[in-house]
Formats: C-alpha cells, structure tokens, sequence
C-alpha cells in the first residue's frame, strides 16, 4: 500500500493516462447524473476487505461513474455559475495532490503559503485595499461568508465590551433579499439574525435602502453584506453608497464578491465596484469567474489581524505553530487542517499573466452582452433585465415552469446542454451564466433555438 512496486508503477501510469485524457478532450462530453437503483445496478460493491484493484476501480470510474457527473466545464453548461479551470490551473492541481503539503501554517507549508499569499496580495490591491491587507483560500464562498461575519462579531463584541456596554440580544446583519443563500445559513449557525433590506428597481442595494433598515432594525447590528455580483442575476451592489453608511456607523462591511467580483478585472466595469476599497473583508471564488479548480475561496481582511485574533485555534499540541510572528492561514478562517488550494490559481497566473484573464472575463460579460441583445430582439422572448456582468436572466412567452423542466431535461439527456429554470417575481425563468471562454454565440443561439 505504501510502496513503489510494480503494481503502483502501471497503477501510476494508468492514472497519468487518464488525467491525460480528461484534461486533452475536447469537447468534453456533458454527460449527467443517473437514478440511484440505476448505480446500483451498474456498479459491484467496491469497498471490500480484499479491494478490486487499482486498475479495475479506475476502468469502473472512467466507464460509470465519471459518466454519471456533468462535466461542469463543458461550454454549454451555463447553469449556477459553471466552473471552466485553465488547462494550468488544473495540472498544478494535480502537482498539489501529489505533494502532501500542510496548508494551514507557515512551519510546514511556508513555499506554498508564500506563493498564496502572493495571489492573496494581488487580489487586495484589483480592489484598492492597503497593504497588510490577506487572509486566506478556504474552502468556498460559504464558509468564507461565514468567517468574515465571525471576525465581524468578535470585533463589534470586543469594542461593546471596550465601550462597557453589554451585548445585545440578538447579534445581526444586514444584507439584501437578493444575497446568496450561504448568509442565512451563516447566520443560523451563528444564531444571529439577519436584516434583509429590499434591492431598488436596478436590483441592487444602495446606500439609502441600508441607512433606513439600520435605523428600524435597533441594537445588535454589526456588519452589512454586501453583493458584489448577486448569484441570479450578476448585479452589483452600491458598494459607494452602502460604505458610507457602514464607515459613518462604525460597522464591518463585508462584500460577497464569490461569483461576480472577478469582474473587477474587466477594464470596462471596474466602475461598477467603485466603494469595494472601503470594505472591511471580501470573497471571491477562484473555483467560479477565476477559472481554478474545485474548491477554492479567496477571504481577504482589510484587516488580518482581526481575522486571527477571532479564528486562530490554540492548544498545547499547537503551540509550536501558533506562537510564532509567521504567517498561518489557519489562522484566518474557520479550519485548521487545510489544502494548499490556492496554488493552481498561482500557477495559472504565473503561467498566463493577469491580461489573459483580464480578457478572458471580459469576453464573457461582452458575450452576455451579445445574446442579451439576441433575445431581446427575438419574437417569443422576453429579457428579464438587462445583464451587468456575464448572467442574462430570460423568458419564453407563455412557457409554464413544467415547460422549462421538461426543455431542462431532454436538453441535458440528449447530451446537448445544461441549462436550468429559475424563478422571479414568482415567474418562471431560465439563464445563461457564461464563465467558460469557450462558449460562443453560436452554442446560446442553439440553445434559444431549441425552445421555439
Ligand atoms: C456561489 C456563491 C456563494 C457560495 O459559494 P460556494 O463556494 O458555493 O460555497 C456565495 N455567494 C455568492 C454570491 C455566490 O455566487
């Protein structure tokens, strides 16, 4: 099991091939998920006293059990937000996982945290934070969400206990009724309550809509969430005006930039997050816009000594770790043991500079922009909104939600694409979200036609 014989040297070889492969294919094939009593009859029991083998468990994976996953970076995949990793960013994950490096602190991973920390440093600057500013790669934009409104609380806590006033209540933050989902769930884990403020007509928070929440919602409020490109529609908050209110306030303002805040890198719509350099913490997905591999969030503080006086973990078994001036990206979030998984997204910029992505992002919000105008213009078709980033949110005159599910699944059956219904208003919608660089017109223009 643990030694380099002949069996792990074809096992090796076996394996390699088959990176080889996935990462050479093009297309990939869309594939997609089967019914549980359809695995079951497909697949023998594998996990047995005796193993089946290396080699057989790879030919069952390649042949059943990868088919059964959608390849979530083929180029007509434009549910959720799709993930299209550069063919760099993807070899270098295989390099991490062949290197067993400790991730969470600077003794054992020092070359791999340097390396991140300069992704990290790069990525606070797009932003216009200070210098000083990082954190760390944690495992998504859930958990990254909840560790910036933990650091938030431990801050707004300890200047109440400063200020010796007592604790509130109910502990609570604002954020907008078109957040993501991952900030109530934050916020039951951390029993606190959540103030939803209505977006304007532009889909958006601002400033105004914030200040009135704050003033009904009382004692108790320590942070605003903002959006920095909201899951269904791509819609950037009031960064401007809702930081004024935070900074006059005295409150933490976290952006949720997960999905839409790599399109700060986009020349042309920098503007749109004029106000980000005045937050206190944001995330962005590098595993969404930022074309890395699963699974990977990038936290950054304004302030990182905030982020390790409220998440670093201490015990006798850790002190040799912890009581040193290093860097420990433990230190940041809520995790200890961790993946050095900001290192793809390292290799990826190091191999392809920033430009390329700079206009690998920009293409996808000006391809958002062409089919908008395609649908627009088409008889039958309704545009919801008119998109800001790369989500076009659209509707088929008269199509009821079973209409859509039906269209979703034989689309997806017949291997062709992967696009999903989502509701507004109570409406039923569907929507393009295009990260993928490879996907072109042609691909959206085929998928319209197959509703008509
Ligand atoms: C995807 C997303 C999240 C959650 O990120 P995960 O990596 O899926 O945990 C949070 N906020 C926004 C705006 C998102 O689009």
């Amino acid at each position: 099991m643990h030694t380099h014989d002949e069996d792990a040297r074809k096992l090796l070889d076996a394996i390699v091939a088959y990176s080889r492969e996935r990462l050479e294919m093009d297309p990939v094939p869309l594939d997609g998920p089967k019914a549980l009593a359809e695995l079951d009859a497909m697949v023998p029991k594998t996990v047995t006293e005796d193993g089946i083998g290396g080699l057989p468990a790879l030919k069952l994976f390649e042949d059943t059990l990868a088919q059964a996953c959608i390849s979530t970076d083929h180029p007509r995949y434009v549910s959720f937000i799709p993930a299209a990793p550069t063919e760099a960013a993807t070899m270098f994950d295989l390099v991490v996982a062949a290197s067993c490096i400790y991730g969470g602190s600077w003794m054992e991973g020092a070359g791999a945290v340097y390396a991140e920390n300069q992704v990290l440093s790069w990525l606070a600057s797009e932003v216009g934070f200070p210098d000083g500013a990082g954190g760390a790669f944690v495992q998504g934009g859930t958990l990254g969400n909840l560790s910036a409104l933990v650091t938030a609380r431990d801050v707004a806590a300890r200047r109440r206990e400063a200020d010796g006033k007592s604790r509130p209540d109910r502990w609570k933050a604002a954020c907008s009724d078109e957040a993501h989902s991952s900030l109530a769930a934050a916020a039951r884990v951390m029993d606190i309550d959540l103030v939803p403020i209505p977006v304007d007509s532009s889909g958006r928070l601002n400033g105004a809509e914030v200040e009135a929440a704050l003033d009904e919602a009382g004692d108790g409020v320590f942070a605003v969430a903002a959006t920095a490109g909201t899951t269904n529609f791509g819609i950037v908050d009031d960064l401007a005006s809702i930081s004024a209110v935070t900074e006059r306030r005295g409150l933490w303002l976290h952006v949720d930039g997960a999905y839409g805040l790599a399109g700060i890198l986009s020349p042309g719509h920098r503007d749109l997050y004029a106000g980000i350099e005045n937050a206190d913490s944001f995330i962005v997905d590098p595993h969404k816009w930022l074309y890395a591999p699963f699974d990977a969030c990038a936290l950054v503080y304004r302030n990182p000594e905030l982020g390790g006086h409220a998440h670093t973990q201490h015990a006798s078994y850790l002190d040799p770790l912890t009581n040193t001036d290093e860097w420990n990206p433990s230190d940041y979030a809520y995790h200890l043991t961790r993946r050095a998984r900001g290192l793809p997204l390292w290799f990826s910029l190091a191999t392809y500079g920033v430009r390329a992505y700079r206009e690998a992002i920009a293409g996808t919000i000006d391809l958002a922009h062409e089919i908008a105008d395609e649908i627009r213009s088409r008889p039958g078709f309704t545009l919801v909104r008119d998109p800001e980033l790369s989500v076009v949110v659209f509707s088929k005159d008269g199509w009821t939600m079973d209409d859509y599910r039906e269209w979703s699944k034989r689309l997806l059956e017949s291997g062709d694409s992967f696009v999903v219904p989502s509701s507004h208003h109570g409406q039923p919608v569907t929507r393009f979200a295009i990260i993928n660089p490879r996907t072109t017109k042609q691909d959206l223009v085929g998928i319209l036609d197959s509703m008509e």
